[in-house]
């Protein structure tokens, strides 16, 4: 159930109809946005719409259907914008998330940050965990790169965005990073979900390999549903009977998600693409189709990465890509300023 109010409601309004759910055993999660509202998480079956209603400043009592509450639309219906370190993503700012697959040196990483910086990335990718399909491949080179991130945030100014796969790397990075990432592997790593929804920092959830938008708004829901509502959704692609990209880039999957939730969605045109001749043609679609911004990879000498060689941008294509990504946003009504 989710209680949207009058936009002219007042808190106190708000505040007696939350008191009173909490009186009557159910739970209560509240939005205070521009229009605030109320959602009920657990069972609600024996609550009465019309019962709701009859509260003054309350503008209707909606029954949801679907089993995902906080991230549904219903709940916010104006969409969330993140806002982190003076970073927006969503409404009309359009952000593009870039940096190298993975962190390996401190002159790799410092060169990067300070390319995709003077190029216009809002927030620099800072993976220093690397969840690797074969247990052979370089896996991170873990908490050896803290102080190379730090000397990148101070000189660029752009918050960090880093992976972590499991509690352990929460603890060891909360102090040192702005944003996180749960890769598409872990989508569907509950505990992980929990233990970053008792964090306040912004989430980029990567889509599952083979995950539904259901299954993706779920796993969003989990770190809502523990407190943290800043979480941005990541279409990264998917796995189909297609071999000629390395995913399939689900499009369609954006507007989808935009009438589903309130929350922001980006696409990662780099993993779908697997090659980088193919980035810069699904970074304009990722745009055109409406997302909030993209999630790139990018290293000085792509061809000696450490990890993802064949799909990293060059310094200059990634230039050339956010120039002409810059009059797309401007026709489609975004910013990226
Ligand atoms: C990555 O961002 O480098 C990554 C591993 O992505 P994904 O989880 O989408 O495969
Ligand atoms: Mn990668």
């Amino acid at each position: 159930m989710i209680i949207v109010f009058e936009p002219a409601a007042t808190a106190e309004q708000v505040q007696h109809v939350y008191d009173r759910l909490q009186e009557w055993g159910f739970t209560p999660v509240l939005q205070e946005g521009a229009q605030a509202s109320i959602a009920i998480t657990g069972d609600s079956s024996s609550l009465k719409a019309e019962t709701l209603e009859a509260f003054d400043g309350v503008q209707k009592a909606v029954r949801l259907t679907q089993p995902y509450k906080l991230v549904a639309r219903e709940f916010k219906p104006e969409g969330t914008i993140i806002e982190r370190d003076g970073v927006k993503i969503g409404g009309k700012h359009f952000a593009v998330l870039a940096g190298p697959c993975s962190v390996e040196t401190e002159e790799q990483y410092l060169a990067t940050a300070r390319a995709v910086k003077k190029s216009g990335a809002k927030v620099l990718r800072a993976c220093i965990y690397k969840p690797r399909t074969s247990p052979y491949d370089f896996q991170g080179v873990a908490e050896k790169g803290l102080p190379w991130l730090k000397k990148a945030k101070d000189e660029t100014g752009l918050p960090l965005c880093t992976e972590v796969m499991d509690e352990r790397a929460i603890e060891k990075t909360l102090a040192h990073v702005d944003f996180y990432q749960v890769g598409a592997r872990n989508m569907q790593n509950y505990d992980l979900l929990r233990a970053l929804g008792k964090t306040d920092k912004p989430i980029v959830l990567k889509r599952g390999l083979s995950a539904t938008v259901k299954e993706l708004l779920l796993a969003a829901e989990y770190i809502m549903a523990y407190g943290n509502h800043d979480v941005i959704l990541c279409e990264r692609g998917i796995r189909t009977y297609e071999t000629a990209t390395r995913f399939t880039l689900d499009v369609g999957a954006v507007p989808v998600l935009r009438q589903l939730t309130h929350l922001p969605i980006i696409v990662d045109p780099s993993h779908p693409a697997g090659k980088r001749s193919l980035v810069p043609a699904l970074s304009k679609a990722g745009l055109a189709v409406g997302s909030d911004g993209l999630i790139i990879e990018t290293h000085p000498d792509p061809e000696r990465a450490w990890s993802d060689a064949a799909q990293q941008l060059t310094f200059d294509q990634f230039d050339q890509l956010m120039k002409e990504l810059r009059p797309i946003a401007g026709a489609v009504g975004r910013t990226m300023d």
